[in-house]
């Protein structure tokens, strides 16, 4: 069975496991797939007449439909597939007021919005990275809390908003937030039918259908009928399925061996273990459980970056199962060598495995307890080190976002605040500052609406004050350019900060390729600037050229700056909309003269002339600090940040509180 209908398959036996993220190129029927989906599902039993398809057996104590009471009829109806479409309205999602109502008899009435409809059903997301990053927000916080919440001029709302969340996206368009990433429960990724045998089925089937539609239809029912009957099956035997000490620490070994963040990756991958052994019919986890669940629930969490190749490393996933399999947690006296199998973790356990579990190679009783041996050993001893010629960049991190002040009217992106009228933008209302520009007829009337009555409204003149109007803010997030300068110099070069600076730099090319960024990089070293990476939209160059950075010798700050302003100045050419942001990476200590210094400064002065924003990246480390990176900042008109403050955490998240305040 392929993993796209694996992982939905275990959603629908358990939606714990809690969504599936379908990542691949266009054409590949993602989305065919994922509808088929809801058909499979059994259906539901409602109140009846509750918009907000309360449980009759618990209903939702603050819906706004309720108080239902207990004795209320319920209705039996499939299980909804809610699709959210392109270019979808904050009010469509949450829902909004019933201005009809509102403005004919001055109630105010509340019209459900897609959260509403997807409740105890599934919410389909198409090309997910696409969504405005406030939407993204909206429906995160919705999934999370179970809830959705409305507070609106006029309405305050709540109702039970649990769904299970379906999303594709198509990895060449952009990538998704780390946040977002999280809160889908598995992802799947799928390619191209490519090969002839796949390809050969599908026309197969394609001939069969035509020779005999009603045949062909009345089969694949069967087929159909006999899927949700075996999901039915096995949402009878969940709560049954026991997941074992062994079982358990293979989850928490591999989750710790993958480098995942928090233990968001170890619950789901028990959830999603237990989902599968239900599906299988069995009551215990077992080894090739964990397998599958760990390639489902581990690719999008595990720390990387965009250059890593999808999915897991399996020869390693393999490698941890076994070792974790023979470790013993605490000592539990004689029948040790036993404790695998009576987890049920070895592929030996009574119920023989699942179908398409090979069997062959996999760690039996005697060979698994040596090869742990041997593996805690060595364990204990860190592996040598093989030698490197350029020094490695250190682990990639999330950075803290780095914006082009002001208002641009770039590309569609997401850095730096931008007026935008093409797709993606947010409109918002807002009372008006200064004279009204824009006005915001949804939302002056939604304003005026409850006071009508007050104000004695009698015919259909609607009546209006000066504090009823809104106006329309329309607002987004444009890419930049992100133009590197980077010290490849000798006193850059200790091996140690090399690989710190390479480790920031990696990071912010992740980050560009994530706000869907253009990239470029001038290096500079010994006797010149180079222009390393001309401007473009493939991070990965930028990721290989950074690999192989020769460094050491003087360092040519000013050549390096005037490098970038010529660089600039023919992309602006090229490409004027895009605004540029200089990220410049040093320690400032011009070589090369006694005129090193002061020609770096000219250098700066012309970039900051030219109101480039800018920001230096100041690498300067040890107990004597001369303070010229942070000159230099002063110079380009730029912020200066320390090498080790770039991370993101909880300085992103103020610098969010801010804008958000500021907004
Ligand atoms: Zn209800």
């Amino acid at each position: 069975m392929d993993d796209l209908r694996l992982a939905l398959l275990l959603n629908a036996v358990s939606p714990q496991v809690g969504g599936v993220l379908v990542r691949g190129e266009k054409g590949t029927a993602k989305s065919t797939m994922v509808r088929a989906l809801a058909g499979l599902l059994p259906s539901l039993a409602v109140v009846e007449g509750c918009r907000f398809a309360c449980d009759p057996a618990a209903p939702d104590t603050q819906c706004p439909d309720g108080p239902h009471a207990a004795a209320a009829v319920a209705a039996e109806r499939p299980t909804r597939l809610v699709e959210l479409p392109v270019g979808v309205s904050e009010d469509r999602i949450v829902g909004s007021l019933d201005l009809e109502r509102a403005l004919a008899e001055g109630v105010k009435a509340y019209e459900p919005g897609l959260l509403a409809a997807a409740h105890r059903g599934v919410l389909y997301i198409d090309e997910v990275n696409l969504l405005n990053d406030h939407l993204v927000d909206l429906l995160l916080d919705a999934a999370a809390m179970g809830r959705s919440y409305v507070e609106r001029e006029g309405v305050s709302v709540r109702h039970a908003a649990r769904f299970l969340l379906v999303g594709t996206m198509n990895p060449e368009e952009g990538e998704l937030r780390p946040q977002l990433l999280d809160r889908f429960g598995l992802t799947v990724e799928i390619a191209a039918t490519r090969e002839p045998e796949q390809r050969a089925e599908v026309v197969r089937r394609r001939l069969a259908y035509d020779a005999d539609p009603e045949g062909f239809a009345a089969r694949w029912t069967r087929d159909e009928q006999e899927l949700a009957a075996r999901i039915g099956t096995a949402r009878e035997v969940l709560p049954s399925v026991v997941l074992g000490d062994g079982a358990l620490r293979q989850i928490t070994a591999v989750c710790a061996a993958f480098e995942v963040d928090g233990l968001r990756a170890d619950i789901v991958m028990a959830r999603t273990a237990v989902a599968l052994a239900a599906w299988a019919g069995r009551t215990g986890v077992i080894a090739e459980d964990v397998r599958t669940a760990a390639r489902l629930a581990l690719p999008h969490r595990r720390r990387r970056n965009p250059f890593d190749a999808p999915g897991l490393d399996e020869e390693k996933l393999d490698d941890t199962l076994e070792q974790s399999a023979g470790q013993e947690p605490e000592p539990e006296g004689p029948d040790g060598p036993e404790g695998p199998d009576d987890d049920g973790s070895g592929p030996d356990g009574p119920s023989g495995g699942g179908k398409d579990a090979p069997t062959d190679d996999g760690p039996s009783g005697g060979t698994t307890e040596a090869e742990a041996d041997a593996a805690s050993s060595r364990g204990g001893i860190p592996a040598p080190a093989p030698p490197q010629p350029a020094a490695p960049a250190a682990s990639p991190y999330r950075t803290r976002l780095l914006t082009v002040p002001g208002t641009g009217e770039g590309a569609n992106g997401r850095r730096s605040r931008a007026r935008t009228d093409s797709g993606g933008h947010t409109i918002r209302a807002a009372r008006p500052s200064g004279a009204l520009q824009r006005l915001h007829l949804a939302a002056t009337i939604q304003a005026a609406a409850p006071h009508q009555l007050g104000r004695g409204r009698d015919g259909r003149a609607l009546k209006l004050r000066r504090d009823d109007f809104r106006e329309q803010v329309r607002e987004g997030r444009e890419s930049n350019l992100v133009l590197f300068v980077v010290d490849a110099s000798g006193s850059m070069a200790a091996r140690q900060r090399m690989s710190a600076v390479k480790g920031a730099v990696l990071s912010l090319l992740m980050d560009a390729y994530q706000r869907r960024d253009k990239v470029g990089m001038v290096t500079f070293r010994g006797s010149g600037a180079t222009l390393a990476l001309p401007p473009t939209s493939s991070v990965e160059v930028g990721a290989a050229r950074l690999k192989q950075l020769p460094t050491g010798g003087r360092t040519p700050l000013a050549a390096g700056l005037l490098r970038a302003h010529e660089t600039l100045r023919l992309e602006r050419l090229r490409d004027p909309r895009r605004r540029p942001l200089l990220v410049v990476v040093t320690d400032g200590r011009a070589t090369g003269g006694s005129q090193a210094l002061p020609d770096a400064r000219r250098a700066a002065g012309l970039l900051a002339a030219q109101g480039t924003a800018a920001v230096v990246v100041d690498c300067e480390s040890g107990p004597v600090r001369l303070g010229l990176a942070a000159e230099l900042a002063v110079h380009l008109g730029a912020e200066a940040i320390r090498l080790d403050e770039l991370a993101a955490d909880s300085v992103t998240r103020l610098v969010h509180t801010i804008q958000k305040e500021a907004a």
